[in-house]
């Protein structure tokens, strides 16, 4: 039996109104030229969120506008250069089903080693432009964190969004998927960012 046919708590229902939620937020929001590899603020853990403030909203609408400028699925502070734990997403599951919502200071659960099923898809990410590596990572994944307003919230995903909920909680940790890679593949990553064209701002990192 799955995991999430066993797991009884409340779950936020991340799929009602996905268009309107996201287009809400996007359309009141700005958009930030993406951070890559190399830039301190990805390579370090992010400051909690503690003021659920106008400050907040407006971050997360810059980011969604970001992300959907970027045909992104998910994209967390740091990728607009913002030091704070917050990440949005915008992704479907295995089932064609769309998430949108929004997770602060997010921890991703530990799966009891049974219940470790490794999907070994294809990750990009926006930070690494252009570039693709096969990363083996659990097909469920459940989140705890926040809402905008403080709110306890528990987020669950399988298939590609399970993916795009640890990818986004790694990112607020100061982890790229790089970091997962051998160092063959790291290179083979970053050879193919070297080689490619972003359709999107960037920012320049400092060298
Ligand atoms: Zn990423």
């Amino acid at each position: 039996m799955a995991e999430q046919e066993t797991d009884e708590r409340e779950f936020i229902d991340d799929t009602q109104d996905a268009d309107e939620r996201e287009r809400a937020h996007r359309e009141r929001g700005t958009v930030r030229p993406i951070t890559v590899v190399g830039n301190p603020v990805l390579h370090r853990e992010c400051a909690d969120v503690t003021e659920f403030d106008e400050g907040l909203a407006a971050l997360v609408d810059d980011m969604f506008a970001s992300q959907r400028a970027a045909s992104g699925v998910g994209l967390a502070a740091n990728q607009v250069g913002v030091d704070l734990k917050v990440f949005v997403y915008d992704c479907e599951d295995d089932e064609g089903v769309r998430h949108v919502g929004v997770v602060c200071n997010p921890v991703l659960e530990e799966l009891p080693a049974d219940r470790r099923v490794l999907d070994d898809n294809n990750e990009g990410c926006l930070s690494v432009p252009t570039a693709y590596a096969e990363l083996a990572r659990p097909d469920y994944a459940v989140v705890r964190g926040q809402d905008t307003s403080g709110k306890p919230v528990l987020v669950r995903g399988t298939g590609y969004f399970a993916r795009c909920l640890q990818h986004e909680t790694d990112h607020l940790y100061g982890r790229l998927y790089l970091d997962r890679l051998s160092k063959r593949e790291r290179k083979n990553a970053l050879k193919q960012m070297a080689e490619g064209t972003p359709r999107y701002e960037t920012v320049p990192n400092e060298s």
